[in-house]
């Protein structure tokens, strides 16, 4: 009988204690410190109903009433815990006499009950409950049967007594444990969903008033998204793009380069920066400069990219300027020069010519005529190519026959300045892909550098020979000032120049032309002793 009044009794106490828990996770918060009271006064509630249904047997009444005011002390602090053993107290009183060892057994116990919540502050409620039972545990047996006498020959009593309130401390936590979990889930999803959606909303604005475009791509190469800056740079509505695959956009002769990028890009997972040209709506090309990076889902496969670009079409025009100007100053730099070498040979000429008028004879073209005139024609031309703006055009070309035309222009140059070039190679051809005009620009400037480091004159060596991976390497080395080795880093910067009147473009000029042969420069100096330039280019295939 007594195992079936105490499981009522238990569950009834569950019940009591689960409610409120139950109540609060659909409720918010109050401010602590009056919920504190109030809980207090729930327990204390709760601890008169247990004294109620105390069990009655051999003349002694026992019940639970301790458990609550435990888990309070241990949960809640002295406060509140002090407010439930007073409602245990007064329902103790009002049930049954004893009232000696009741109450100063309830003193000794909130006494201890607040000395342990002192000295435990920092610990884990749980661990609290277990100290604050056996404290209890201490005082009962000590004031219960061995000061105050009573039932002291029924141990079996007293055990079953402590083992009562230990299983209403253990329930009561577990109880408000497994709550207090599901509390704190339920608040940190509540959480998360509320910074997901902040961070999303703060994305969404982001991409929807930036000026730059982004796009996602998925892996058949259609497009998820479109930033509205689309609508304004291409004169597209959104949704058009979205029904079409992105390549029906794009420059005929970009799509190759495109299309590998993205699929490369897919298999290693990799950004990757590129320029291609958009078709806009109005028929004319867009010029695209664009960052892409690979979204990795959680299986760690990449099924979209992210492109965002932004139109350099105003920038390309403003370099195609910049080149052309610095190409410009060159070639007027070379005009002395040529001028030159051309009255060499015009000279000849007149001399024939001056001869044959003397003669009265008709003018005989004899082999040095023709030579002098052949070679007026090619500087004069050799000279205009370079000068003349030209559509890019990539073609197999013979690197050293590039190389010897430059330094043949650049030659009557050398002579006024006391230079003399030295041209070696280790093969007979090296065949690049290459915009001929554009390496001839880099050319020069690499030389016309090497010129203004040597003003005493010198030797200029140039030097071909095939590198590993199949590429090429040009060396330029000259016997001039030299570059302090940090500064070395510096050299392609836009606009840095040690020279009076220099521009510091040059160099700038070369690395962009390199880079769009897919090549390299590297610098090596020595002060005093002279500068190496090299650039690797990567051989026809
Ligand atoms: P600029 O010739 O107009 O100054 P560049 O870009 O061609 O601009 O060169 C930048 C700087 O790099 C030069 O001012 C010079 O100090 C240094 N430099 C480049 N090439 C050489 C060289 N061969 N020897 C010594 N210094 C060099
Ligand atoms: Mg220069």
């Amino acid at each position: 009988m007594i195992l079936l009044d105490y499981i009522v009794n238990l569950s009834i106490f569950s019940l009591m204690v689960s409610t409120p828990l139950v109540i609060r996770s659909f409720s918010s918060h109050r401010s602590l410190k009056q919920l504190r009271i109030w809980v207090g006064v729930y327990a204390g509630v709760v601890s008169i109903l247990l004294v109620a249904l105390s069990i009655h047997q051999q003349g002694y009444s026992y019940d639970i009433r301790y458990a609550p005011v435990i888990l309070v002390f241990a949960y809640l602090g002295p406060i509140a815990g002090t407010i439930t053993g007073g409602f245990a107290l007064f329902a103790r009183l009002f049930s049954s006499g004893h009232w000696t060892p009741a109450i100063i057994g309830w003193i000794l116990i909130m006494i201890s009950f607040i000395i342990i919540h002192i000295l435990t502050k920092r610990h884990l409620p749980v661990k609290k409950c277990l100290y604050l039972y056996v404290s209890y545990v201490v005082i009962y047996i000590v004031t219960v049967p061995i000061i105050f006498n009573v039932l002291r020959h029924e141990p079996l009593f007293h055990f079953q007594y402590m083992l009562f309130v230990l299983l209403g401390v253990i329930l009561g936590a577990l109880l408000i444990e497994s709550y207090e979990r599901l509390h704190r889930i339920i608040i940190e999803k509540k959480q998360m969903e509320k910074s997901l959606a902040e961070s999303e909303s703060n994305y969404r604005l982001i991409a929807e008033n930036t000026s730059d475009l982004i796009m996602v791509m998925k892996r058949d190469h259609s497009v998820q998204y479109f930033s509205p800056s689309h609508e304004l740079v291409l004169g597209y509505r959104g949704v058009k793009l979205e029904k079409f695959e992105l390549c029906k956009f794009i420059h005929p002769d970009d799509v190759r380069m495109f299309r590998d990028t993205i699929e490369w890009m897919f298999e290693n997972k990799a950004s990757v920066s590129m320029e291609f040209r958009f078709h806009h709506k109005d028929g004319y090309w867009i010029e695209f400069e664009s960052r892409c990076m690979p979204v990795e889902c959680e299986n760690n496969s990449v099924e979209h990219i992210v492109i965002i670009s932004r139109d350099i079409s105003e920038r390309k025009k403003a370099e195609e300027i910049l080149l052309q100007s610095e190409k410009l100053s060159i070639v007027g730099e070379l005009a002395a020069g040529v001028a030159h070498e051309i009255r060499n040979p015009l000279t000849t000429i007149k001399g024939f010519i001056q001869l044959y008028k003397k003669e009265k004879g008709p003018i005989e073209f004899n082999e040095l005529l023709l030579s002098e005139l052949e070679r007026i024609e090619t500087i004069t031309s050799e000279l205009l190519s370079l000068g003349k703006p030209q559509a890019i055009q990539l073609k197999k070309t013979d690197l050293r026959d590039l190389v010897e035309s430059i330094l043949e222009l650049l030659a009557p140059q050398a002579l006024m300045n006391n230079i003399q070039f030295k041209l070696t190679f280790e093969n007979p051809d090296f065949l690049i892909i290459c915009e001929r005009n554009q390496l001839k620009q880099v050319f020069l400037n690499l030389l016309k550098n090497a010129f203004e480091a040597m003003p005493e004159g010198g030797e200029i060596h140039v030097h071909l020979r095939n590198g590993i991976d199949g590429t090429v390497i040009i060396s330029v080395r000259d016997e001039g000032c030299g570059i302090p080795e940090e500064l070395l880093p510096r050299l392609g910067e836009p606009f840095y120049t040690l020279k009076e009147k220099g521009t510091g473009l040059g160099l700038m000029i070369c690395h962009k032309l390199i880079k769009q042969h897919h090549g390299r420069i590297h610098y090596q100096s020595e002060i005093g002793e002279g500068t190496l330039v090299e650039i690797t280019l990567p051989v026809a295939s």
